[in-house]
């Protein structure tokens, strides 16, 4: 409210003249006050709105948002308001007080992929059997001479036939379902490069009809099941992803939209940094956040992406297999109101496919790839160390020395739940690498999360944190419009249009 006493420097009103005291002007989606003070000064304020602030539910209308923090804000994309009350989310509120808070095991998961066809037309002997039931994989090995079985137990094992749905349902979905109760858990995937970790991760390609297909794999999946739950919770939810690759120590966004204003060498090495917030939080600056409103809408991400990974090959492989991705969604979802206080639940899912576990040697890293090679061998090194570490509860784990396990610090003996799926060829050929692997992933095994929910937040906590952003994307706005002119949407081209128009009929 203002009047004559109002204290607004003179300084920030745009123009002088006597108008009718007030006037109003409404549009579809911004209101403008006009108002006449000290006689002859104008004020404009203009208040954007939507027509329902209290649902943050997608509405199909696009991309929101910039930059990820460690406690990742929601995006509110308004919708009519939905039926209330929502009886599912009290029985989330009391599951929360039925949780077992204690120590535990990271779950590890093995899955041998089939041989391919082209193994099979060349008769490649199989040395790996798994035995589903009794979690159990064992490896032909020949030693002094001696066929010998090597045995080992893993949390679940899956074997060449299993199928990714059922891979899903069993070892993926109760993950999910924490995550939809405000926990954070991370899914890490671990293997010798073509032992199928990208297609555990994302799978095969889309189908035409919309349906996930057979091949789907875990991150389509994961935010299918994350859609179904909440609508069928008639839950007031925002879901967003963000695609970062850890590549040579620098962190890619696998999201931003190529930026022509800039060489196509800047393009690719601009790096986003990784920062800490002061309170032992790790977060990524300047990362693309994109929302989903299907699950069908991922596969243009996960095109996205997979679009902008560079592909220098080596003798063994492709820089996606040199490099770390992670995948991440952070949902929100808005509680019933308990009395005056509206609380906002949140969750994050961490989908990992790390680099090929293979001897980096092998890959005939040579000249300028020898650096690159050592730098990845470092993300990987330094994970195998704090695994160590933590196994062997040493005083000191190592996470600073590598940006991955900086970023995934929590995941690795921290408030996250976390899971390693291990990925291995049934092929002779693989025998050196597939052991390695089973040694990685038994002994991963013993390392222990205290997972704990993330704390809710209340909606006052969520609105200073918007405006936070918006702040913050202000700045951004300004920087480019120094850079590169100003860039705006038609909408409010046209309004500020309208508004221009207005001023000078006023002023005349
Ligand atoms: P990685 O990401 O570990 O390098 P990929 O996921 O790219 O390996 O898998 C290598 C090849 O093997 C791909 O052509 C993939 O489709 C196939 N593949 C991997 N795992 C399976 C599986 N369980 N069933 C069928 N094909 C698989
Ligand atoms: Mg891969």
């Amino acid at each position: 409210q203002i009047n004559s006493k109002s204290p607004l420097s003179p300084n920030s009103i745009a123009t002088e003249t006597a108008i009718p005291p007030a006037r109003l002007k409404n549009s579809r989606s911004s209101i403008t006050v006009l108002v006449q003070y000290f006689n002859h000064r104008v004020l404009i304020i203009r208040m954007e709105y939507k027509r329902s602030t209290t649902s943050m539910t997608p509405d199909q209308s696009g991309k929101v948002g910039v930059g990820m923090n460690a406690n990742p804000l929601p995006f509110l994309t308004p919708r009519p308001e939905r039926r209330r009350p929502d009886s599912r989310c009290a029985d989330w509120n009391s599951s929360k007080a039925e949780r077992d808070r204690g120590e535990v095991n990271i779950q590890v998961l093995l899955r041998c992929r089939p041989l391919s066809d082209e193994e099979q037309k060349c008769n490649v002997p199989k040395v790996i059997t798994c035995n589903e039931h009794k979690r159990e994989v064992s490896i032909l090995q020949n030693v002094a001479n001696k066929q010998v079985d090597k045995i080992f137990t893993f949390d679940k094992v899956f074997g060449p036939k299993a199928q990714q749905r059922s891979i899903y349902d069993q070892a993926i979905y109760p993950i999910v379902n924490e995550v939809l109760e405000g926990f954070n858990c991370t899914v890490f995937a671990y293997g010798q490069t073509g032992t199928g970790k990208t297609y555990t991760m994302e799978g095969g390609m889309r189908n035409k009809g919309g349906e996930l297909p057979a091949e789907a794999g875990v991150i389509p999946r994961a935010v299918r099941q994350i859609f179904d739950t909440l609508e069928a919770q008639n839950a007031d939810y925002s879901m967003k992803v963000t695609f970062l690759e850890l590549y040579n120590e620098e962190i890619v966004d696998l999201l931003t939209t190529e930026d022509y204003t800039r060489s196509s060498d800047e393009r690719q090495k601009k790096p986003i940094s990784l920062m800490e917030d002061g309170k032992g939080c790790v977060f990524v600056r300047g990362l693309e956040e994109e929302a989903v409103y299907s699950a069908n809408d991922i596969y243009n991400l996960l095109e996205r992406g997979a679009a902008k990974r560079r592909t220098a090959d080596t003798l063994l492989n492709k820089r996606s297999s040199r490099s770390h991705s992670v995948f991440t969604i952070t949902v929100h979802v808005k509680q019933a109101a308990v009395g005056s206080e509206e609380l906002v639940k949140y969750g994050k899912l961490n989908l990992v496919d790390l680099a090929g576990s293979e001897n980096i040697s092998r890959s005939g890293a040579r000249d300028g790839r020898a650096r690159e090679a050592g730098e990845i061998n470092k993300s990987l090194l330094t994970l195998g160390r704090v695994i160590n570490a933590l196994v062997e509860h040493s005083g000191h784990v190592p996470y600073r020395d590598s940006k991955l396990t900086r970023l995934l610090r929590d995941s690795l003996g921290g408030k996250t739940k976390t899971c390693i799926i291990a990925t291995v060829s049934p092929s002779a050929h693989c025998l050196d690498e597939t052991l390695s692997t089973l040694d990685y992933a038994h002994r991963a095994k013993n390392i222990k999360n205290k997972p704990e929910a993330n704390q809710k937040m209340s909606k006052a906590m969520l609105l200073k944190d918007m405006y936070l952003e918006i702040e913050k994307m202000k700045q951004d706005l300004r920087a480019a419009r120094e850079k590169n002119g100003v860039y705006i949407s038609h909408e409010r081209y046209a309004q500020e249009e309208a508004e221009k128009k207005y001023m000078n009929f006023v002023v005349k």
